[in-house]
């Protein structure tokens, strides 16, 4: 588990169901956690699983609360499943001359027999922005797009292993190379950029809107291409980014200073519009790890349906019926 917001808390992770960049091999937050007590609106304290390795007792609730973003009950305690730390690692830095040929080489590096702790893909426009702005260095100058593999292992032959093959079948499906970055300073000029690129594009532009789609795998590229599509016919500059071994992309608009307040609101709103309707027909979903809160709420009938909405409003009432969790968050109930 490596979720991106270094200062959250276990409470925080559980309630967002945070991902991060290492949920291709360790999951997410729900994978790891046995039970939790929490505090219901009401006051009762409820107890939901118990520290036991499966558990088929009626409703699974555990399940429910986390991921519901502070809107059904407060968690006073969570007990996690803990695993045993890796020994060793290593990170490979894949460039090719497209972003198509990058992201097809998803599928090459998932069907080998070793599973990789992260998959990441950057544009080069998108490194250029880190380096210009944040005085940091990427390792490899070459390719369009680099494709990021990390691999953890518990012995150094099963790590060799996985990294001989891995970059074997970078080359074999068309790599211009495969640098691979085996200690901890080398990894770490990789991966201080790829953890710089949010601050990178706050530096380079005078604000930004996130989209947070998840599509599946092979849809990658295509979404992509489209999303830069859409974003230049509204006038807006837009980076994507992100975690290819699992399809959330970040997809990061940028305004630049010549936008109108006005301009910069209705060109986004109209982005975002075409954005999750495009992730909508490639099979994807609304949010990836960022979650609905109140800003991603508009659009969330659109994927789920009315009757899924009318689940998740008496789901909001049988825990809350006052509405006083987060008011207005991943369900909204107006007044008529
Ligand atoms: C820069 C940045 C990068 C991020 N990257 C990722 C990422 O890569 N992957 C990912 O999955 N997420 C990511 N997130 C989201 C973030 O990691 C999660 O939202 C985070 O885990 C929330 O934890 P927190 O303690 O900061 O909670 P807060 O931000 O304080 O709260 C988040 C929500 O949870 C509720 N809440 C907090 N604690 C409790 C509790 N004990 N009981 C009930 N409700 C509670 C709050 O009311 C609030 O609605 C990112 C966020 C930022 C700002």
């Amino acid at each position: 588990m490596d979720p991106g917001e270094k200062t959250a808390s276990i409470g925080g992770n559980v309630i967002t169901n945070a991902g991060g960049m290492k949920a291709v091999r360790y999951g997410l937050t729900r994978d790891f956690v046995r039970c939790m007590e929490a505090v219901l609106p009401d006051g009762s304290i409820m107890n939901f699983s118990s520290n036991v390795v499966k558990n088929t007792t009626g409703y699974d609730i555990k399940d429910l609360v986390i991921g519901s973003e502070g809107t059904l009950c407060i968690l006073t305690e969570v007990t996690l499943k803990l695993l045993p730390a890796p020994t060793c690692s290593c990170t490979l830095v894949m460039p090719f001359a497209s972003l198509e040929e990058c992201a097809d080489m998803v599928p090459k590096v998932l069907e080998l027999p070793f599973i990789p702790t992260a998959i990441e893909f950057l544009e080069r426009e998108l490194i250029d922005i880190v380096e210009r702005n944040l005085n940091k260095m990427f390792p490899v100058k070459e390719g369009e797009a680099v494709l990021i593999v990390m691999y953890d292992a518990s012995s150094r032959q099963e790590l060799d292993s996985a990294v001989e093959a891995a970059a074997q079948a970078a080359l074999a499906n068309g790599a211009n190379d495969c640098f691979i970055a085996d200690t901890p300073e080398r990894a770490g000029t990789v991966w201080e950029v790829r953890g710089g690129i949010l601050e990178g594009m706050k530096a380079d532009s005078v604000s930004q809107e996130e989209c947070d789609v998840v599509v599946p795998r092979s849809q990658i590229a295509g979404y992509v291409k489209a999303a830069k599509r859409i974003a230049l016919s509204h006038g807006i500059r837009v980076e994507p980014c992100g975690h290819c071994g699992d399809g959330n992309i970040h997809t990061e608009m940028l305004r630049d200073a010549s936008m109108s307040d006005e301009e910069w609101k209705s060109a986004t709103h109209a982005s975002l519009k075409e954005l999750y309707a495009l992730a909508k027909e490639l099979g994807g979903q609304l949010s990836g790890e960022h979650g609905i809160g109140n800003g991603r709420l508009e659009f969330l009938e659109e994927f789920v349906g009315p009757r899924m909405i009318q689940l998740y409003k008496a789901i909001k009432l049988a825990f809350d019926d006052r509405l006083i969790l987060n008011p207005g968050k991943v369900i909204e109930f107006r007044e008529n």
